[in-house]
């Protein structure tokens, strides 16, 4: 009932013409409440296409070692018809449906039964009940972030086995790639289904839900803002950090023990794939905490756009580069593979150190030291849609003073290095670091449009104190 009367409000300010000036635009930040016809075009194009996407590389691994273009040559030249790469392409079986299923229900008895114990002996790890920022609706919501002991237990217990107990074989992932890709697209599509029909009808909190009244982009970028069931289970949360996540590296390790089965080795830039993304997935974790201050959490609704990508399209396409080393073991030079190594850990030093600088700031109010020095920083307002005003601080110096979003620079040479441990044979192992930059300059754009929605005025005196986004002096 709470969700229809505030579908009716939105209505009612669609009519109104709020203006977007960014006195009336405070108060409205979040996600958009109108939808241009860009944004549509994109929303129908990626559900229309990405599933497809996702098909199309992991298909052309399984039939063309990992070739992009053969498939499309085939098609063209006639040598192929769609129905015969379908007819090759493995199915739906009740071993991948048991599999995935006793993963997700492992992983949620792990998210919602078992308390974080790793912050009462780990120093310096944050974990245990912590509170999200505020919402629009003014809400501050807790979380219980234990994601760091679901991702030990649940790779000690595959290390236990892969030595020990000898239930499966630590290839399973591998084994079951492309039947495992249905289950995770059924779980993708029924949690956002799901997920819509909860905004309408039994919203977590009505107020933090958004209407835009077009079907399709409600569905995608999603209607409420943290749905829950019961007092714990968040699906932003659970979703986003697990199961796909906690994945990650299990499915680099179940492709690495493939490679041993097939070649005898493992191949050097086999190993530098699963350090660098290992480092970025443990990272992650122990900085659950922060990651509530990211913009899936603070910002993103939770739709098809989280609930579908978070349970395919990231496991699938942020693992490429071990699925292709399967297909070509690719053993590099000592030189190369130590280049990059030293690009992988700088990316992953830069992004670490500018999101602990804004961390570190925004915890302590601006009552730290960054590079020595007390933080040079703006004040700013925002009001949240009860009216209640709000104030923050937008840090100048540190690395966000050199760019605004310094951190996603940092992402993408960690990215570029996976790419490159794979050598330049195929284009596959590139999609990463291209989908990387679409991605970050994407969302960089999407959150300083949000931002200065948010703190109209003080957000434009930000820009001008650091004009550039991603490289100083260049973007
Ligand atoms: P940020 O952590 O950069 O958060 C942006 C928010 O920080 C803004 O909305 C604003 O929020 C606040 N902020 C902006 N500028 C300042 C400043 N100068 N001082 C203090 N606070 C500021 O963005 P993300 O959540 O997108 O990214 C978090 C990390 O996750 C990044 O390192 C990114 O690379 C990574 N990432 C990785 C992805 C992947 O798929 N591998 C996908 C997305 C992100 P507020 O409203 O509170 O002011």
């Amino acid at each position: 009932m709470a969700a229809h009367q505030e579908k009716k409000l939105a209505q009612e300010r669609k009519h109104k013409h709020i203006q977007n000036d960014a006195k009336a635009s405070q108060g409205q930040w979040g996600r958009a409440w109108e939808v241009d016809w860009f944004s549509l075009a994109s929303i129908l194009f990626l559900l229309m296409f990405a599933p497809l996407i996702v098909y199309y590389f992991i298909m052309s691994c399984d039939q063309y070692q990992c070739s992009l273009t053969d498939p499309l040559l085939d098609l063209l030249s006639g040598n192929k018809h769609l129905s015969d790469i379908w007819n090759k392409t493995p199915r739906l079986t009740y071993k991948a449906a048991g599999i995935y299923s006793l993963w997700v229900t492992f992983q949620v008895v792990l998210y919602v039964f078992i308390p974080d114990f790793c912050h009462k002996f780990l120093p310096g790890y944050v974990g245990g009940v912590q509170e999200g920022a505020v919402t629009p609706a003014g809400v501050v919501n807790k979380y219980e972030i234990n994601g760091l002991q679901a991702w030990i237990i649940t790779h000690v217990l595959w290390f236990a086995n892969a030595y020990c107990f000898h239930f499966f074989s630590p290839t399973i992932i591998f084994d079951n790639w492309i039947p495992l890709l249905w289950c995770a697209n059924i779980l993708g599509y029924a949690v956002s289904t799901f997920a819509m029909i909860k905004g309408y009808f039994f919203p977590t909190n009505a107020k933090d839900c958004k209407f835009t009244g077009n079907f399709f982009y409600d569905y995608m970028m999603g209607i409420e803002f943290n749905p829950r069931i019961g007092k714990w289970f968040d699906f932003k949360l659970f979703f986003n950090g697990r199961p796909g996540i906690v994945a990650w590296t299990l499915i680099n390790l179940s492709f690495a023990a493939k490679q041993q089965e097939l070649y005898g080795e493992v191949s050097n830039s086999m190993i530098l794939v699963n350090v660098l993304q290992g480092i970025y997935v443990l990272d992650f974790f122990w900085n659950e905490a922060c990651y509530l201050k990211t913009i899936d959490i603070c910002h993103d609704h939770f739709g098809w756009y989280l609930g579908w990508g978070d349970c395919v399209w990231l496991p699938y396409l942020y693992t490429l580069q071990g699925l292709y080393l399967v297909y070509h073991p690719v053993q590099l030079c000592t030189a190369h593979a130590i280049g990059i190594l030293m690009l992988g850990l700088l990316g992953y030093y830069i992004f670490r150190m500018t999101n602990h600088q804004k961390d570190l700031f925004r915890r302590t109010n601006g009552n730290c030291r960054i590079w020595g020095k007390k933080p040079e920083y703006i004040e700013c307002s925002y009001v949240s849609v009860d009216g209640t005003k709000y104030y923050s601080k937008l840090m100048t110096s540190g690395f966000w003073g050199w760019a605004r979003h310094f951190n996603y620079t940092g992402d993408l040479m960690g990215s570029l290095a996976y790419c490159l441990a794979c050598g330049f044979e195929h284009i596959l192992p590139y999609f990463y670091i291209v989908y990387m930059t679409v991605l970050l300059t994407h969302r960089c754009i999407r959150d300083e449009h949000r931002c200065f929605s948010k703190y109209g005025k003080d957000w434009k005196h930000y820009t001008a104190a650091v004009p550039y986004r991603l490289v100083p002096g260049i973007f």
